[in-house]
């Protein structure tokens, strides 16, 4: 327990949890939330949601994410935006197959998050039947604002789970789940 950490010979006020103490899961944390690079996976619309939530005036920059990554081996965060067509489950989770750990998803919109208006044959509802999504983002299109509060929200979780989660037996039972290995 890292109250009862004690630092000989530090001034008062200045032990404990919250300085020296500091776990490496909380750094770790920080540093992976605040320099998530996207790879935006866009079929339909809300792509052009995302296209005015990177520029100027909402600037995703300011959140560490702007560097896009158009190869899933150097992204960490699978943004789901549009329409997936039952033809296309296999290459978005291919995609997902290729990104290196840790990696997380989220779905923009209800297209991604549930197959949206699209309740039809051919339409996949919801990109959860193929690939785990940690953050699922409301909305037809969501705007900007709608998109930023998913990456932040994603953010929180990213700062907040153990480094080691990714081997936890529950992650690995999630993958399983998905018969991904
Ligand atoms: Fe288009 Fe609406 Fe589907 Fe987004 S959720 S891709 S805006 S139809």
């Amino acid at each position: 327990d890292q109250k009862d950490i004690k630092i000989v010979g530090a001034p008062a006020g200045i032990e404990g949890q919250g300085f020296f103490a500091t776990k490496l899961d909380e750094v770790v944390g920080l540093a992976r939330a605040n320099s998530l690079w996207p790879l935006p996976f866009a079929t339909s619309c809300c792509g052009i949601e995302f296209m005015a939530t990177m520029a100027a005036t909402y600037d995703l920059a300011r959140f560490g994410s702007e560097r896009m990554s158009f190869s899933p081996r150097q992204a960490d965060m699978l943004l789901v935006m549009g329409t997936i067509a039952k033809k296309m489950a296999p290459i978005l989770r291919q995609v997902y197959e290729q990104m290196a750990e840790p990696r997380w998803v989220i779905a923009v919109g209800a297209c991604a998050s549930s197959g949206g208006v699209f309740d039809t044959y051919s339409v996949l509802q919801g990109i959860d039947k193929v690939i785990p999504v940690d953050v699922y983002v409301p909305g037809c299109p969501p705007r900007p604002e709608q998109i930023l509060d998913g990456i932040l929200t994603l953010q929180d979780i990213v700062k907040n789970e153990s480094v080691r989660r990714r081997s936890s037996p529950e992650y690995q039972e999630l993958l399983a789940s998905y018969n991904i290995t």
